[in-house]
């Protein structure tokens, strides 16, 4: 799933052109995708969009007359795409906005399932959508994330993923993080000393403002990612070979030298079941 870093990339990249011309023609959209259906799409048409912005892994789409706001949250396989008049398009695309003078933004999921969406909403209604969100991870300051972490007991990589607590990371970025902070991925956050704290909050700045630079010059997942996925590779810092374990519903990659002590993480949903 594309995280912080992919997303304000894409945001970077389609701000400009969204808000170049007016819009010509809203959707259709595929009905799994579409989400919302009052207002219609139709009253986009005629309208400007005033650029792109991102709250956590969403994109928003707001209306020059402040009136409406287009919401997408691509999920794990969507993919936004903006096509200049003359590019080949996809035929049966999730959904499509055509502007004036030809170009399109089209969303694409690859795979049967369709689990992308985009909603159409007032500015209140899309506050009120995003409002359970926890605040943006790459403008946490130290102090913020101290409170957060002392806020309850949990295994740091399950509460970086939880977007009610901090907004934009998910499995990926939350692999690469803790790398960098040399921290546990089972670590309780409660347990971390002050030292950590701050360790752990320049990872997350420093990873997540790598993971955009890379991505805004086009890197892919192979050259973006460190850890994340890299089973049995050397880690890049000690050479051990990165390890992995299944937690909750993800897979976590990890460097046993670098963030265990040299322990091997068990796997806590068989040990859950053999209990
Ligand atoms: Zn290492």
């Amino acid at each position: 799933m594309p995280e912080l870093p992919e997303m304000e990339a894409w945001r970077r990249a389609l701000d400009g052109p969204v808000s170049a011309f007016p819009i010509e023609k809203a959707g259709p959209g595929h009905i799994a995708t579409l989400k919302t259906f009052d207002p219609p799409l139709e009253v986009l048409e005629g309208r400007r969009l005033v650029g792109a912005k991102r709250r956590a892994k969403r994109l928003l789409f707001p209306t020059e007359d402040g009136e409406l706001v287009l919401v997408v949250h691509l999920m794990t396989a969507g993919r936004l795409r903006y096509l200049l008049p003359g590019e080949k398009r996809p035929k049966t695309p999730a959904f499509r906005l055509r502007f004036e003078g030809g170009a399109e933004l089209i969303l694409t999921e690859a795979g049967k399932k369709k689990r992308a969406g985009v909603w159409l909403l007032t500015p209140e209604a899309a506050d009120a959508e995003l409002a359970h969100l926890g605040p943006e991870a790459n403008e946490l300051d130290a102090g913020q994330l101290g409170e957060i972490l002392a806020g309850e007991s949990r295994r740091l990589h399950s509460l970086l993923r939880d977007q009610r607590v901090i907004a934009g990371i998910g499995r990926a970025w939350a692999n690469e993080i803790l790398h960098v902070a040399k921290l546990s991925p089972y670590a309780l956050s409660k347990d971390l000393r002050p030292d950590e704290v701050n360790r752990l909050h320049e990872a997350i700045q420093s990873e997540l403002a790598r993971g955009l630079e890379l991505r805004e010059r086009g890197a892919n997942d192979k050259r973006t990612y460190r850890i994340h996925n890299k089973l049995a590779e050397p880690c890049f810092v000690c050479g051990t070979p990165v390890a992995q374990v299944d937690f909750e519903e993800h897979t976590i990659y990890y460097c046993p030298e670098c963030q265990t002590g040299g322990r091997v993480l068990k796997d806590r949903r068989l040990s859950r079941l053999l209990r």
